[in-house]
């Protein structure tokens, strides 16, 4: 495994998929997706020039933070319980994986806490697979209306899973209504809500994501390399 050529490849092949999206000039930023890799390896990853790490589970989260530092921007991009708000409101850029009005209460009352303002992606369940967290589409738009009000919880975006499938096509259309629903967000100015991510694409799919419109591509494998998630 070679980080570095791993992230050119990666790197090279957002740029072709620019290239095709018609919009060439655009920022996708890469977010490494360090689960289950050591701090040793991420250690290595950050020398080769990535500074957002993500992670899906709070615990592993926290205890690299313990060992890292805040040094790279950290992302919650799995499900996120509740109760668990607490250890991570203070250490984390970017959660990925708001799905919901009460943690969204919940961030909001914890990051009061600290007096840090926490930035968020509301995730979106495109595809209807009911094992997929996420909200579904038209329940994000009254989300994001009842968190207008919110002091401390700022909406930057969107974020979804597509569902597991060899089918592109299927894929494809997770990605365009995804980009669709943002215009429709944005197109109704809503408080709190800048919409300016668009956090989908993984390993198998970024491609075909940057070519839809994606600017966070979140990777984990075609980086490091392939391990068994549980
Ligand atoms: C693991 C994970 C990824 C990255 O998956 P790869 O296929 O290894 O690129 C992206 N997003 C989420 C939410 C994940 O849990």
């Amino acid at each position: 495994m070679n980080i570095a050529d791993n992230l050119n490849i990666v790197e090279n092949k957002i740029q072709e998929a620019l290239q095709k999206s018609g919009d060439p000039d655009r920022d996708v930023h890469i977010i490494a997706v360090t689960k289950t890799i050591s701090t040793e390896t991420i250690r290595c990853a950050m020398k080769s020039g990535l500074t957002n790490l993500g992670e899906n589970k709070v615990q592993e989260l926290v205890s690299k933070y313990e060992q890292i530092g805040s040094g790279p921007n950290w992302h919650m991009i799995g499900h996120l319980q509740r109760n668990k708000v607490k250890y991570i409101v203070d250490k984390v850029s970017l959660i990925h994986s708001m799905d919901s009005l009460s943690l969204a209460e919940e961030i909001n009352k914890k990051a009061g806490k600290v007096k840090r303002d926490i930035d968020v992606l509301v995730q979106v369940n495109v595809s209807g697979e009911e094992s997929k967290f996420g909200v579904d589409p038209e329940s994000a738009l009254d989300l994001i209306e009842s968190m207008e009000t919110m002091q401390w919880v700022r909406i930057k975006g969107l974020m979804t899973m597509a569902p597991f499938t060899a089918n592109q096509q299927v894929t494809r259309d997770c990605f365009k209504r995804l980009f669709e629903l943002r215009e429709k967000i944005w197109s109704m100015n809503f408080n709190n809500a800048e919409m300016k991510y668009l956090s989908m694409g993984m390993s198998n799919d970024y491609q075909t994501a940057v070519e839809e419109g994606s600017n966070m591509v979140r990777i984990g494998s075609a980086i490091f390399g392939n391990r068994n998630y549980d």
